[in-house]
């Protein structure tokens, strides 16, 4: 059966795929799923001599069923093309007897790139299949990365307009600039003074707001998401963990059928999701490694069965990691709840309440296919200092922290399955974290002062999109309370 799209909080109702693209979140609150995950046409051995675009076109056409597939295929093109700065997309990079498969090689350098440098194509042609005519406005909740990579596919695309919140004290200075140097007439970004979950409360509670809804429908206006709850995001996700295993395969490193292990440093839980989709269309995974910073939430969950997010903020080194409601886990609660949506929706409203809840034991049986493990901030330099002696390899925070959990999970078990480790970002993007850990003696300088040593260091020249902010004006300087988020949005928007 063609998979359709329900929420997970409610029966009942189905949607088509761009429909469901266009909400973003489902009406009820919910995260829309597919009511069943498809397996794909072509053999794993004949999709290992495809490119990116080509296994893209073989994975998004099963979940994407109402595109044409010239509008599928027109999306791929104008998504994967020289914005990236190279022709693999997505290259699986061994060192030290691991894979990383690194996912910065687009427009911002972080892995959000992947999927959001085709949102933009498939949202506007999903808006034209269902003959919207009120633009879109793009409201969305960033950690660091997502605001860039979302500004960046977004700017100047006709019939959308974006408005980014980023937590003011809460990204690097790198992210920063990129978000506040970003052109074009369509964008607007504003810093708040809480954290990143304040931010996406905020645009939750927007998403939510029937009122407001009703308001900018009688000025032209509806809302939509690029945060990883769009499926729109998701799917796109899933590709390259499809094409990174079918490298492998192509290469003979591994045999038909032998599983391989991903391990994924999660915050919002999108990424890691869209592998356990991908296991689920019949790649062949051991374990999915779920790789946490210090705010372990996620960890926990995976020893005890209880998401407890009654704890303390921990800003990190890897920031785009700093989240203690993963939005994208109630995804996988509802498949693991046995597609129950009542259970689901008790589940989240008990989170609401008082910032928990608890799987049951059946629930919690489900969930083998996962390991958590976490890495204290120690750690994580540490394992940056590890990988660069030995190899030369100089990898981000993020993928550092993945990096470390892999390591310590290996040790601890003996596992010895190829293992395939999501690298989320470029050094470049958090150059003193990544730099103090290689040399105590680069300790307080400033991302910016510390590119060109970085240049030296890792011998992979400065990205492009490092080079264009070093000298780029400050476009936007917009800060609000988070309680004005709405306030500041209506300001935006005239109404
Ligand atoms: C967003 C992000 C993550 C976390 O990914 P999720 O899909 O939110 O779990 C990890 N690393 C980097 C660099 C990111 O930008």
């Amino acid at each position: 059966m063609e998979p359709m799209y329900r929420s997970t909080r409610s029966e009942g109702k189905t949607v088509t795929a761009s429909q469901a693209i266009l909400k973003g979140l489902a009406e009820d609150g919910g995260l829309f799923v597919p009511t069943s995950i498809p397996s794909l046409d072509k053999s794993f051995a004949d999709i290992a001599k495809l490119n990116y675009q080509e296994t893209a076109y073989e994975v998004m056409k099963k979940f994407f069923t109402d595109f044409t597939e010239e509008e599928l295929k027109n999306c791929i093109t104008k998504a994967y093309d020289d914005k990236f700065d190279t022709k693999e997309i997505a290259p699986l990079v061994e060192k030290d007897g691991t894979y990383y498969l690194e996912l910065f090689h687009g427009a911002t350098i972080a892995f959000k790139d992947m999927a959001l440098s085709i949102l933009p194509h498939l949202l506007t042609t999903s808006a034209k299949k269902n003959h919207i005519t009120n633009e879109i406005v793009i409201l969305t909740a960033t950690s660091g990365d997502t605001g860039k990579a979302a500004l960046a596919g977004f700017a100047d695309v006709e019939g959308t307009s974006i408005i980014v919140f980023y937590p003011k004290n809460g990204v690097s200075r790198i992210q920063e600039r990129q978000m506040v140097t970003q052109k074009g007439k369509n964008t607007k970004v504003v810093g708040i003074t809480g954290n990143f979950d304040d931010a996406q409360s905020g645009v939750k509670a927007m998403f939510n707001n029937k009122e407001l809804a009703k308001t900018m429908a009688e000025k032209g206006y509806q809302f939509s998401s690029a945060n990883s709850i769009n499926i729109g995001r998701l799917v796109p996700q899933v590709v390259y963990y499809v094409y990174s295993y079918t490298r492998l395969l192509g290469q003979g490193v591994v045999k038909e059928g032998e599983p391989v292990n991903f391990v994924v440093p999660t915050g919002n839980f999108g990424n890691i999701l869209a592998a356990y989709y991908a296991k689920n269309m019949g790649v062949p995974v051991g374990k999915l490694i779920c790789a946490s910073n210090e705010n372990k939430v996620l960890f926990d969950f995976f020893e005890t069965g209880v998401y407890d997010k009654n704890r303390d903020f921990i800003l990190t080194t890897s920031p785009s990691m700093d989240i203690l409601i993963s939005s994208n886990l109630e995804r996988l609660i509802f498949k693991i709840a046995g597609e129950n949506a009542k259970a689901t929706a008790d589940m989240m409203n008990s989170l609401a309440t008082d910032g928990k809840y608890e799987v049951t034991d059946e629930m919690k049986a489900q969930l083998k296919d996962f390991v958590g493990g976490w890495a204290s901030e120690e750690e994580c330099a540490a394992e940056i200092k590890r990988v660069y002696d030995k190899t030369g390899y100089v990898m981000d925070t993020h993928t550092a922290v993945a990096s470390a959990v892999y390591h310590a999970y290996k040790e601890k078990t003996g596992d010895t399955a190829k293992t395939i480790i999501a690298s989320t970002a470029s050094p470049y993007k958090f150059g003193t974290s990544v730099m103090s850990a290689i040399d105590e003696k680069y300790k307080g300088m400033d991302d910016f002062a510390l590119i060109d040593e970085l240049e030296k260091v890792s011998g992979t020249k400065v990205p492009k999109a490092v080079e264009e902010i070093r000298s780029a004006p400050v476009l936007h300087d917009t800060v609000c309370e988070t309680e004005d988020m709405q306030k500041t949005v209506e300001g935006i928007l005239g109404l």
